[in-house]
């Protein structure tokens, strides 16, 4: 009788190990995966499957100088916004270059954040509460104003001279367009699938103004000198770096990536390679 009941104990037990055996394999594999730095959040695993691909994919502009123009001569992509790419490369893989950028615009950058084909979008992108509702944030990177872009010697001169009969050129998907709305209440505003085609639109005399942040405003003007921008920044245009929902590792060391740029100088560097000037403190 003994006999039989110590055997059955040793059963109960072997099958106990068994199970924390097995429980701590999976733990094992979770943890290895998620390949952790110091005070970078578990809580997805989006990290450790940018580390096994071995590249960071990167929503970016192709069409807004200074923060992402491509060279069709060399096919380089650059400006501010590959710059913030290339360190968050660095910050999460060691090294700049482990990274793909793939265009986006205005209207195609949520879309293709949400199904995957990219890892975030780090393109001209003001965080509001309603793309919030979509996506994750970074902390704020950047900070421009919507403005208005226009001919030299036009009559408008900035928001007070546009009436509801000014006709305004934009971009789908920005949030200068619902902007313009709201100030100006029954304006007409010609909407482009890029910035490229709605400047364009503007020298082909289109329409009378081109209205999204001052900053890519100035980017156009300097292609053209027969442009301008005109009057003072009309809304806050804070700029994130967006993120699939829940990828909550990726925001963290997004935002690690931003403070240890603002700690060494870099951000700095960066903003006034762009811009021409140091960012205002
Ligand atoms: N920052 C504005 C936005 O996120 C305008 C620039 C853009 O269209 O990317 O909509």
């Amino acid at each position: 009788m003994m006999k039989i009941k110590s055997v059955k104990w040793v059963s109960l037990l072997l099958v106990a190990a068994l199970f924390v055996i097995a429980g701590c394999g999976n733990n094992n594999t979770g943890n290895a995966g998620g390949g952790n730095t110091a005070g970078e959040s578990t809580d997805s695993a989006a990290v450790a499957k940018i580390k096994e691909r071995g590249k960071l994919l990167v929503g970016v502009k192709y069409d807004t100088r200074l923060f992402g123009l491509k060279d069709p001569a060399s096919g380089n992509v650059e400006g501010f916004d590959i710059d913030i790419s290339k360190a968050i490369a660095k910050h999460i893989l060691g090294d700049e270059n482990a990274i793909e950028l793939k265009e986006v615009t205005s209207k195609t950058r949520i879309p293709m954040l949400n199904n995957g084909e990219i890892d975030m979008v780090v393109a001209t992108m003001t965080i509001t509460e309603e793309r919030k509702k979509e996506v994750d944030f970074s902390d704020v990177y950047f900070q421009a104003g919507q403005s208005l872009l226009v001919k030299k010697g036009s009559p408008i001169t900035g928001l007070e001279s546009v009436t509801k009969d000014t006709k305004i050129l934009g971009s789908k998907g920005a949030t200068s367009i619902k902007n313009i709305k709201e100030k100006v209440p029954g304006i007409t505003v010609l909407e482009f699938d890029n910035y490229q085609d709605a400047f364009a639109a503007l020298k082909a005399g289109q329409g009378d103004a081109l209205t999204t942040d001052d900053a890519i405003l100035y980017g156009m003007a300097s292609q053209d000198e027969g442009y301008e921008v005109v009057g003072e920044p009309f809304t806050d245009e804070p700029y994130g770096i967006a993120i699939q929902k829940g990828n909550t590792d990726v925001v963290q060391a997004v935002n690690d990536t931003l403070t240890e740029l603002k700690a060494n100088g870099e951000y700095d560097a960066i903003y006034t390679k762009w811009i021409g000037k140091a960012p205002a403190k």
